[in-house]
């Protein structure tokens, strides 16, 4: 089979921040509750532990992989709850067109999500559109290490019966757009707050922009 250039076949998310607007505070609410997570386990102050998980996590990917890895962590799931409590959703509202921008997309749809996947249900079911994507990959599946390390693409495009070439990736964050345009995969920044206008990516400031640069 001979593969046309630049033909789409499918379209892997990020959920956080990517299928929500950033304006819902949801990112800042979990931040809060990293920093005082990792606080309480290493017996520092908040302010503290806010300047030393971000150097940790800029240097592992994320806050849990530095604790795990580096200071000696080992109860993941007791982070994710504390992180990631059952009414975390509520500031993200139902997005009533989400859906319908969605089945306009002719392709696969997946996600890839550096969050485990009760987060993920649950974000989904808020904006109503649990039932649109083939498959929702978390954290867990990639063994707690996530984007951008390559094998987290991969393994899932591999699970997906997908493949770079063919698969747009969609992203709210630099780091992970670099590191999927690393294997050579074409990567979309959604860069609402339009502030990485020089960083040279492809990018667009809603996901209602898709249809039209796809
Ligand atoms: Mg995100």
């Amino acid at each position: 089979m001979v593969l046309l250039q630049g033909m789409i076949r499918a379209l892997m998310f990020d959920l956080d921040n990517t299928l929500y607007s950033e304006k819902t505070g949801m990112e800042i609410h979990v931040v809060e509750r990293i920093n005082a997570f990792v606080a309480s386990y290493l017996g520092i102050p908040i302010h503290q532990a806010h300047l030393i998980r971000r150097e940790g996590a800029r240097r592992f990917g994320t806050t849990l992989e530095w604790l795990v890895f580096e200071k000696g962590f080992s109860d993941p799931d007791a982070y994710f709850q504390a992180i990631h409590p059952e009414d975390e959703a509520d500031c993200v509202p139902l997005d009533p067109l989400l859906g319908e921008l969605l089945d306009s997309l002719p392709y696969e749809k997946l996600i890839l999500t550096n969050s485990p996947m009760e987060h993920a249900q649950r974000i989904l079911r808020k904006l109503g559109v649990q039932d649109r994507f083939a498959a929702v990959y978390d954290i867990r599946y990639n063994g707690l290490v996530g984007k951008p390390h390559p094998k987290a693409y991969l393994k899932v495009l591999e699970a997906a019966g997908l493949e770079v070439e063919s698969t747009v990736f969609i992203d709210d964050l630099p780091k992970y757009i670099r590191g999927y345009q690393a294997l050579g995969g074409r990567a979309i920044l959604k860069d609402e707050g339009r502030r990485f206008l020089d960083l040279g990516f492809e990018r667009i400031e809603s996901l209602y922009e898709l249809p039209k640069v796809l």
